[in-house]
């Protein structure tokens, strides 16, 4: 935002004239042949900066400088920088191409990118450059910085962690791209409206993207439909409907060094523009009917997460962009060799779920019938090139497609499908003899009931890596739904825990700590996040503990004017800040975390002199607009707020907060500011979690199941300095093989009853008494599927511990502290390190 833009401030010519000497006309260089193309001729001065900026609001926004508003400066500026990751990403690719290197391509159906502006400068290190740059044009940096939409084109943590392993690779110097969809609406924005999630759509280009490069040139045809037929021996795929595919890329810059990554979205055109004879016809809809169909496949995100989403569209989507992707890398690698020997040394695919396994016969379908090799030749270059992570044991999560949709919108798949489940149960016939029974179940086709294509079976034949995304996630995933196949492939499966990327989770979204951390062991942490170790010596050193609470408190500051200013709530900082931000679904046990602060609020007025820990409880997440129970969840956390926070009696002690529209710049601001995270899964539910990451990286406590990262996080803080509580994987198994009751909790425990009634009788929803009797029924009548009320007294007692703790303040701070110097493994470039050496088998470029 332009500052005191008033009578004062300076001319527009003189502004103008200031940034524009007579021989710099524009920020543009001139070079006579590419050939001759110099890097490193922009000047990264405030002063050269100012004229860019203020060059490209004149030429490439149009705007005037005495009346732009604050998106035109973002825009501005943003093209400037973009300017200075130009010139590394072209001798990034030029690098790539002249050492011929193996490309790694990171297949996945969500990037939840967040915001690229401050990232970009923290990258190039122009920070303080570039905010001197603006303050010469009177405009405040972090003012511009906020009016940058998030790229939310994604749901939560899969999402997320396919960004933080692009900045990784990035940093890493490992070639290759991430490939996705252009959503033109990405996740929606919840607002929340009488207590209620309400969805609206995300529009987030309609401010201009200025990191994107369309590329026009960049287009592939993607055939959906139509049928096979046989042509001596030739399987050609006739009659489809077909849509095109064109590509938009974004740069995504290594953090200090030259190296760089492209993410590579793809956006539907229709094969046609419109229907000129409907057109003529005054037909006008009709006109363009066809059109808008076709360009509907990158619409709009699936708002859902871990629940199997059935529609035909999805299924689109998916294939959609996995053709386009397999059919530019094939492309990119035929530019430089000839024949296919070479493409499993030079290409690895990596499937980020089961979204893009389409890939799998896709790949296929290109080498038999577009190139024309042997099967056994294709199958074995596949079988090389892919790698799949799981993401979730939750059944209902787990992809399948029905043959009769399958086989109807890519008949061709279908049938290479059928050919890989044939080679493969053949082979296993071969080394089990005729066991109908196995065969039944590690068939790619469920045959039980309506016949539905297995994909995660799929992902896990054709890859020659699986990797679950913590230790204890793999393990399961080993004895549960994949255990025939690990018999099979013991050697396939493996374990790459998840990790965060410390530049957006500590260095950008943490000024204070990072500040002090860098005082006291430089500056290199950015990127061997394992340096944070010697932090441990300062365990003992009071000082240094006072100065990380102040940085805390700055922190929690920062977030209680936030929701002052956005929620007209008013925070206690000096009160605990206990924090559960992440999506909203049962498993997660949002609910249970209400339980608590109804118990607690129960106990206040019981009891309001028994020296409470003043306490700020604060929720924020998505329901899938179609989940009910967690929408209901949403709605009670917002009822309780309500009656909590107007009830005089507690007189401050309790105070409950909803964040609406959770999302990565949200996280960026509350994570720093919590005390406590909240990581209260059933164990045995949660993969791997990366929220409990950045919490723990930035001085969070974690109060946590064994279940997930938490496991190694507790083996890396050590158990003094994380809170443990509820059922392991293996009592929840024996709970549940001895017939769990829940009712028998309900009505053995008066203080768990009273709060569950209160629930139930709406002590919360006076207006709508019946308003909750579903998240009452299905705890205590219908079987409390997550195990909430057998975790529930370990969960109450365990606050109690951190009330305690907390009363403590250099004690909690110093435990703080063990966190922040103990988290250096949950780098993402640690994570990235191991999937290079492990399952992609390629080194980083030289620049
Ligand atoms: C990290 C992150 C997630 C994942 O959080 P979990 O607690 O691991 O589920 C989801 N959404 C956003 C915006 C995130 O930054």
């Amino acid at each position: 935002m332009p500052v005191d833009r008033g009578s004062i401030s300076l001319h527009p010519f003189v502004l103008i004239s200031r940034a524009f000497p007579a021989a710099f006309p524009t920020c543009e260089k001139e070079f006579m042949d590419p050939k001759d193309f110099q890097f490193g001729t922009l000047h990264n001065d405030p002063t050269s900066l100012e004229q860019a900026i203020a060059a490209k609001l004149l030429y490439a926004i149009g705007k005037d400088p005495s009346t732009a508003q604050p998106n035109d400066w973002l825009q501005a500026v943003e093209l400037a920088v973009r300017d200075r990751l130009v010139e590394r990403w072209i001798k990034t690719t030029r690098a790539s191409y002249a050492q011929d290197s193996k490309r790694v391509y990171y297949l996945s159906m969500e990037f939840l990118m967040g915001r690229t502006f401050t990232n970009a400068l923290l990258a190039l290190g122009l920070y303080d450059e570039v905010r001197q740059a603006l303050a010469a044009l009177k405009v405040d940096l972090e003012e511009v910085a906020g009016h940058e939409p998030d790229a939310a084109l994604g749901n939560g943590g899969l999402g997320r962690l396919a960004a933080c392993f692009l900045d990784s690779m990035a940093t890493l110097g490992i070639a290759g791209m991430g490939y996705g969809i252009r959503y033109d609406y990405g996740m929606f924005k919840q607002q929340i409206i009488n207590g209620s999630q309400v969805e609206s759509p995300d529009y987030w280009l309609t401010g201009g993207n200025p990191w994107e490069f369309p590329r026009p040139e960049v287009q592939y045809r993607v055939r959906f439909g139509g049928h096979v037929e046989q042509d001596n021996g030739q399987a050609r795929w006739v009659g489809t409907q077909d849509v095109l595919a064109m590509a938009y890329d974004t740069i995504i810059p290594g953090y200090d060094v030259e190296s760089t990554n492209t993410l590579r979205l793809w956006s539907a055109k229709a094969t046609t523009e419109i229907n000129l004879s409907a057109f003529n016809q005054g037909n006008y809809f009709g006109a363009v009917e066809d059109k808008n169909h076709s360009e509907n496949v990158s619409r709009v995100l699936y708002p859902d997460d871990s629940t199997l989403s059935g529609r035909e569209l999805r299924l689109r989507q998916e294939y959609f962009f996995v053709s386009a992707s397999v059919q530019d890398l094939v492309r990119r690698y035929l530019s430089q060799h000839e024949g296919f020997d070479l493409l499993a040394d030079k290409v690895a695919i990596h499937l980020n779920d089961t979204h893009p396994v389409l890939a799998v016969p896709e790949l296929l379908r290109v080498l038999l019938d577009e190139h024309g090799l042997p099967w056994d030749k294709a199958w074995g270059l596949a079988q090389k090139i892919f790698s799949y992570t799981n993401h979730t044991l939750m059944h209902e999560a787990l992809e399948t497609w029905p043959v009769e949709m399958l086989g109807r919108v890519l008949p061709r798949h279908l049938k290479i499908i059928y050919d890989i489940n044939a080679t493969f149960l053949h082979q296993q016939t071969a080394r089990f003899g005729h066991d109908i029974d196995l065969m039944r179940r590690l068939s790619l086709i469920d045959e039980n009931g309506e016949r539905r294509v297995r994909m995660a079976y799929l992902a896990v034949v054709a890859s020659h890596k699986v990797n679950g995304v913590s230790k204890l996630h793999s393990e399961l995933m080993k004895q549960s739904i994949f255990s025939d196949f690990a018999r099979i492939f013991p050697e396939r499966f493996n374990n790459k825990t998840n990790g965060i990327t410390p530049r957006r989770w500590l260095a950008l979204a943490n000024p204070p700590l990072s500040a002090l951390i860098d005082g006291e062991i430089g500056t290199g942490w950015r990127r061997h996040l394992d340096q944070l170790s010697q932090l441990n010596r300062k365990a003992g050193d009071a000082g240094f503990i006072d100065a990380l609470r102040q940085a805390k408190q700055q922190n929690k500051q920062r977030l209680a004017t936030w929701v002052q200013a956005n929620l007209g709530i008013a925070l206690d900082t000096e009160s605990l800040f206990d924090v559960q931000v992440k999506r909203i679904h049962e498993y997660k046990r949002q609910l249970l975390n209400v339980l608590h602060v109804i118990t607690r609020y129960n106990r206040i007025l019981a009891n309001p002199d028994a020296g409470w820990v003043p306490r700020t409880v604060i929720f924020g997440g998505k329901a899938a607009s179609a989940y009910y129970q967690a929408k209901q969840i949403i709605r009670l956390i917002n009822d309780v707020a309500a009656k909590v926070n107007s009830d005089p009696r507690v007189k401050g002690l309790l105070k409950v907060v909803f964040v609406p529209n959770y999302g990565v710049s949200l996280a960026e601001m509350i994570m720093p500011a919590a005390d406590l995270s909240e990581q209260i899964s059933l164990a045995g539910t949660e993969a791997s979690g990366t929220g409990n990451m950045k919490f723990a990286l930035n001085g969070a406590l974690t109060i946590g199941t064994l279940d997930g990262a938490n496991i190694e996080i507790l083996e890396n803080v050590g158990a003094d300095n994380i809170f443990i509580f509820g059922n392991t994987t293996e009592q929840v198994r024996d709970i549940r093989i001895h017939g769990y009751q829940p009712r028998q909790l309900y009505e053995s425990h008066p203080e768990l009853r009273r709060v569950l009634d209160q629930i139930r009788d709406g002590y919360f929803s006076p207006e709508e008494p019946g308003r909750f009797q579903s998240l009452f029924d299905v705890l205590v009548n219908f079987g409390d599927h997550y195990l909430l009320l057998a975790d529930y007294a370990s969960y109450v007692a365990t606050h109690e511990a951190v009330d305690a703790l907390y009363r403590q303040p250099r004690e909690w701070h110093r435990k703080a502290l063990l966190n922040i110097a103990n988290m250096g493994t949950f780098s993402a470039d640690r994570t990235i390190g191991d999937y290079v050496e492990d399952i992609w088998r390629t080194v980083p470029l030289s620049l």
